[in-house]
């Protein structure tokens, strides 16, 4: 519609990894991504506690809302974890911080990667030697008034031994059966394509095209007035 812009999204997460994804995403589907850090959006001491919920659907919607408030935008989150067959589906909603590490980033990952190996080899011991798992996201959006949440998963296979130096997270072992390389082989447009977050974001935008999110305009004060 001419005249009409696209109300810029805020991107609700302090992960580098998980930024690097989805600005790109973002772009290829036509939203401007503000980041908190460009918001100058302080890192608040209540921040961790905000997935406490045990969906991944209820974190997502819990962390939008709540930098919706902080910020006044509209805000775009995700929450999203790995669940492996062979221990019933964990660490799903704990994956960031299953190793108990409270470090960040590459030395958070190689902590998570040991503690995987380590679980997968007391699973193996106690009869269950599947390798299979998925990767899970819910990523949400709030706006005014409104609200929205969907899914995406993806299926692989993880392998004793690191491959590749891309993506983050469990991505060295996660060997991806549509890719057929680990995530962290792939490119990053490879891995949007099949990944958790990829689908998760892409029914997301496509479900907010369908409420006519596209048509707010930034100038438009519109259902944050008042
Ligand atoms: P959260 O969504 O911020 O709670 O963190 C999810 C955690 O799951 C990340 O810190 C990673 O450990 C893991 N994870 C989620 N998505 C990915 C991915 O695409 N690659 C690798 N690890 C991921």
């Amino acid at each position: 519609m001419p005249g009409v812009e696209r109300v810029p999204l805020v991107l609700a997460s302090r992960s580098a990894g998980k930024l690097r994804e989805l600005g790109p995403l973002l772009q290829q589907h036509g939203w401007r991504a503000l980041t908190l850090d460009e918001l100058g959006v302080a890192v608040g001491e209540d921040e961790d506690g905000l997935e406490a919920f045990d969906t991944f659907e209820a974190n997502a919607l819990a962390k939008a809302r709540y930098f919706a408030e902080r910020t006044g935008h509209v805000v775009l989150a995700d929450d999203s974890g790995l669940a492996v067959d062979a221990l019933d589906g964990r660490p799903g909603v704990h994956s960031k911080r299953w190793s108990g590490s409270l470090l960040e980033g590459p030395a958070l990952d190689e902590a998570n990667n040991r503690y995987l190996q380590d679980a997968l080899l007391e699973a193996a011991q106690r009869g269950r030697a599947e390798r299979t798992a998925r990767y899970v996201c819910a990523a949400a959006c709030v706006w005014p008034g409104f609200s929205c949440v969907e899914l995406g998963t993806t299926a692989g296979m993880l392998l004793d031994a690191p491959r590749g130096a891309g993506g983050f997270g469990y991505d060295p072992y996660f060997w991806s059966s549509e890719l057929e390389m680990t995530f962290a082989e792939a490119t990053r447009d490879a891995k949007a394509v099949v990944s958790h977050r990829g689908r998760a974001f892409r029914a997301l935008f496509a479900e907010m095209e369908k409420l006519s999110m596209n048509l707010l305009s930034p100038v438009d004060p519109g259902p944050w007035s008042g």
